[in-house]
């Protein structure tokens, strides 16, 4: 279905995410705000799929603001650890003075050492985008980029797990990408060009 709006809230507080967001809708012209710039409160994520907590987070900015909203879900899944952390990623950021990631990278290299995960150490970044309308209805749309865990981590680009995360086909880092070329490959910029395709061509 086409988007026949000129608004769109993007349900998100993740800054790095944002960024990314913002740079994808930039070309079709359609004013974007954010759930921060609308002084949205974040809703608890407590679903245990991707598109359970883009749900969430999108009818809720929807509901809120009676404008059309777009949230991503989206985390890592590492094929040796059983696909953690998947959607608890950015809990294992979490910390008592905020989210730190170099831990949560930190834990995940060190869960791999353990479990002495074979090379290389496959994983995919995955992300749903869901499109609610005030309506209560919704579309969704999903990446995936498959790559490999590696350390240590190398680039001070992009955000969350970029440093350790070398895409198929790459030999460098999401960290270490312009962020144009991380946006053209990337799961967010595979989802977000079907959300494209779909409501903007
Ligand atoms: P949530 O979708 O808000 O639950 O958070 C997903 C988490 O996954 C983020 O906080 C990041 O840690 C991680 N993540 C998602 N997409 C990316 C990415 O493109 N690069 C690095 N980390 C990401």
């Amino acid at each position: 279905m086409r988007f026949a709006g000129d608004t769109l809230v993007l349900a998100t507080h993740n800054a790095g995410k944002l960024a990314e967001m913002r740079d994808l809708l930039a070309p079709f012209g359609v004013r974007v705000l954010s759930a921060a710039e609308l002084g949205l409160a974040e809703p608890a994520e407590t679903e245990a799929s991707f598109v359970g907590n883009a749900r969430i987070k999108a009818h809720a900015a929807a509901k809120a603001t009676g404008m059309s909203a777009l949230a991503d879900d989206s985390g890592i899944t590492i094929d040796a650890l059983g696909g953690a952390p998947g959607v608890y990623t950015a809990d294992w950021a979490e910390t008592p003075n905020g989210r730190d990631f170099s831990l949560a990278m930190e834990r995940a290299w060190n869960e791999l050492e353990t479990c002495q995960a074979p090379y290389p150490r496959l994983a995919q970044f995955r992300c749903t985008l869901v499109l609610a309308y005030p309506n209560g209805s919704d579309q969704v749309f999903e990446g995936c980029m498959p790559g490999q865990i590696v350390w240590p981590g190398r680039g001070l680009g992009g955000h969350g797990y970029d440093p350790i995360f070398q895409p198929e086909g790459y030999d460098v880092t999401f960290g270490e990408m312009d962020r144009w070329e991380k946006n053209r490959i990337s799961h967010r910029g595979r989802a977000f060009s079907r959300f494209i395709q779909e409501c903007f061509t």
